[in-house]
């Protein structure tokens, strides 16, 4: 069969039999579509053996690059062991030792590890634990949530609950719980900039803390980064402010690393970059350098303490996956990690960071770049209609998506988050990879403004 022909079948199979996440399937129907066939370092390859650098990282969760010999190696040394087996009654080799790193890589006061499989899992469970806290403790008026505005913490129901997206979220709310939304420090659509976008934020917690924090369990941040918003950083000392808040007044803090860690941002994790230590912390997505979805909830002592009782006082906390703890997950986050502490990589991000910013600096002036944002390796850039009153692109105008495509007949892929367009490559990726990204990048912006 010619390379064509299997490209048309697959087309066909792919419109007859899939239902692709985050998709209009009508739209995406009448396109042609991209079927990846291999991968080879920051490269994917499409069936037609077209070469695209994996410029999102394949949402946000690549750190290595593709067909890394090192994590194949970890995947099939434990295949020959065993694939799976149950973390309920029992343990696993490749569990226990990745539970035993995470806890020393994490911030200080983090000691449990809880495994799931995907970052919406990660934080259904922290939820859960955060309430099921206050209750075994017998504070069982704590029990509602504080986010942030245009938060996105998954898609699950408790994580669309504390999720604040309206495109997303809105459809679902008669079937989610309610939370309190506070402002996310937006700078740039912010009168003030950075200082009043912080305070604003700051404000607004402390009123609702000092008025009802005995009937909320746990405040749910993505800290420093706020992601699938559009790549919005928050100003300098926020993070810890927030944290200071929510510990004076008995709040616990969830902070959902599940895009943030592992490298991206320039420290091994967000809290890091202000030496926050959560009372509980998700983790996905580059946790196994991208490669099997295994993700994890870390508490802290206290935390596990409240759970820690005779079977009959009833504190045990009932929630599990069947494939918790996997152990070929396990086994290449293992090797992950191990990976990254061997080739320094979180020390090598600020180079990385510094030489996209430089590669970047002119897209500030251009007619339409908004905003360029980055911390660390992720970069979005607010694309807008009028730079001097900062007009919002209409989002009929799909002028991310546009981009985007643009970028794909460049040689690059990457997915936009409404008129921002997203820029967050593996942390493997060279110089040269960083500096061809950039300028496919900067094309595809010129070409579509
Ligand atoms: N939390 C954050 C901050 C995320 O960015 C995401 C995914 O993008 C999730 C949670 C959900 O992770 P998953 O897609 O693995 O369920």
């Amino acid at each position: 069969m010619s390379v064509t022909s299997i490209y048309e079948r697959l087309a066909d199979m792919n419109k007859a039999y899939l239902w692709h996440p985050f998709t209009q399937m009508k739209e995406y129907n009448n396109s042609d579509p991209l079927i990846i066939e291999r991968g080879e370092g920051v490269m994917l390859y499409d069936i037609q053996g077209r070469a695209y650098y994996d410029g999102f990282s394949s949402v946000w969760l690549n750190v290595h690059g593709h067909n890394v010999p090192e994590l194949n190696l970890a995947i099939t040394d434990q295949l020959g062991r065993v694939a799976h087996s149950t973390l309920l009654g029992m343990a696993n080799v490749p569990a226990i030792e990745l539970a035993e790193k995470l806890v020393q890589i994490t911030p200080e006061g983090l000691t449990k590890v809880f495994y799931s499989d995907s970052g919406a899992t990660g934080v259904e469970i922290a939820l859960k634990m955060a309430f099921q806290y206050w209750y075994n403790r017998g504070r069982r008026g704590k029990k509602t949530f504080i986010t942030m505005n245009q938060a996105y913490h998954g898609d699950t129901i408790g994580a669309v609950s504390v999720g604040a997206i309206p495109l997303y979220h809105a459809t679902f709310s008669p079937m989610l719980f309610s939370s309190h939304v506070i402002p996310y420090p937006y700078a740039y659509r912010q009168d003030g900039g950075a200082k009043s976008a912080s305070e604003a934020t700051l404000a607004a917690l402390r009123n609702l803390l000092e008025e009802q924090a005995d009937q909320i369990a746990a405040l749910i941040v993505e800290p420093i980064v706020q992601g699938a918003s559009g790549i919005v950083v928050m100003p300098q000392g926020c993070l810890r402010e927030i944290a200071a808040l929510c510990r004076r007044h008995e709040v616990l803090l969830i902070a959902d690393e599940v895009a943030t860690g592992f490298g991206r941002t320039g420290a091994m994790f967000a809290c890091d970059l202000e030496g926050v230590s959560p009372d509980l912390m998700v983790v996905g997505k580059g946790l196994t350098g991208g490669y099997l979805p295994v993700a994890a909830t870390l508490a802290t002592d206290e935390v596990y303490d409240a759970f820690y009782a005779d079977y009959g006082e009833q504190k045990t906390f009932f929630h599990g996956h069947s494939f918790t703890g996997n152990p070929l997950g396990c086994a290449v986050a293992l090797a992950s990690l191990k990976l990254m502490e061997e080739r320094r990589m979180v020390q090598g991000v600020s180079t990385q960071a510094s030489l996209v910013a430089k590669k970047l600096e002119t897209l500030a002036d251009w007619k339409h770049v908004g905003e360029v944002r980055q911390q660390g390796l992720m970069i979005g850039i607010e694309l807008v209609q009028d730079k001097a009153s900062r007009k919002a692109y209409d989002w009929t105008d799909r002028m991310g998506v546009r981009t985007s495509l643009r970028a794909r007949e460049l040689g690059m892929l990457t997915r936009p988050l409404g008129n921002v367009v997203v820029f967050i490559p593996p942390l493997a990726s060279t110089e040269a990879e960083l500096a061809a990204m950039t300028d496919i990048l900067a094309k595809a912006i010129w070409d579509v403004t």
